[in-house]
């Protein structure tokens, strides 16, 4: 595993909060405030290293110095599991600017396509991909070359589980992209789930079974 790429936040929340998503029990409402609590987590992870701008602003009792993020912030949910990390990174970051991939399997030659996409400029932005299972790392690798083809230049995929084929397949695609995820599991079954994983992060987020 190329270690210097990927974050794996080791934090006692991020595992309790990703015990309940694993958990086959846990029902659709419960589990899009789990996903939006520790995509919070992860969030406040991949934005660790932003650039500040220092300010001075007038306390009650004295001037001081302050911080502030330096840089513009986008967000990029892959739908439509990726939406359900969403309300995360707008909550933690207000300004953010948000864009949208839609991917789907071209049953020819079975590899991803876009149907949709709409995002604002990535000049200069420090882009957020968000995606929940890097699986095989496929639809993961066809997003961030699409995001890179439109400028992007600082990209971090922020996901809740990994698999470790999926981390090869996407930084050998990407080299210079950063991976955050609060897990990574063992591997891939043989349809493509992520063992032991959470199942179908977008069924049970939507609750379509
Ligand atoms: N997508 C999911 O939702 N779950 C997996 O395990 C793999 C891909």
């Amino acid at each position: 595993m190329p270690q210097d790429r990927v974050t794996v936040v080791d934090h006692p929340l991020a595992g309790h909060l990703l015990a309940d998503l694993r958990d086959a029990g846990t029902e659709p409402e419960r589990y899009r405030t789990l996903a939006e609590r520790l995509t919070s987590v992860l969030v406040l992870e991949a934005t660790r290293s932003l650039p500040t701008v220092t300010e001075t602003v007038q306390t009650p009792i004295t001037a001081t110095e302050v911080t502030r993020i330096g840089r513009h912030v986008v967000a990029v949910p892959i739908l439509r599991a990726g939406l359900g990390m969403l309300s995360a990174a707008t909550d933690l970051l207000p300004d953010i600017g948000v864009g949208y991939v839609g991917l789907e399997r071209n049953e020819e030659t079975l590899q991803p396509t876009e149907y949709y996409y709409k995002a604002p400029s990535l000049d200069d932005a420090s882009v957020l991909l968000l995606d929940p299972m890097l699986a095989t790392g496929g639809s993961a690798a066809f997003a961030a070359k699409l995001l890179r083809d439109r400028g992007a230049t600082d990209l971090t995929l922020v996901c809740i589980i990994a698999a470790p084929e999926g981390i090869e397949r996407l930084t050998q695609s990407d080299p210079d992209i950063r991976i955050v995820t609060a897990c990574v599991d063992e591997g891939l079954n043989d349809v493509g789930y992520i063992v032991p994983g959470l199942g179908d992060f977008g069924d049970r987020l939507f609750g379509t079974f």
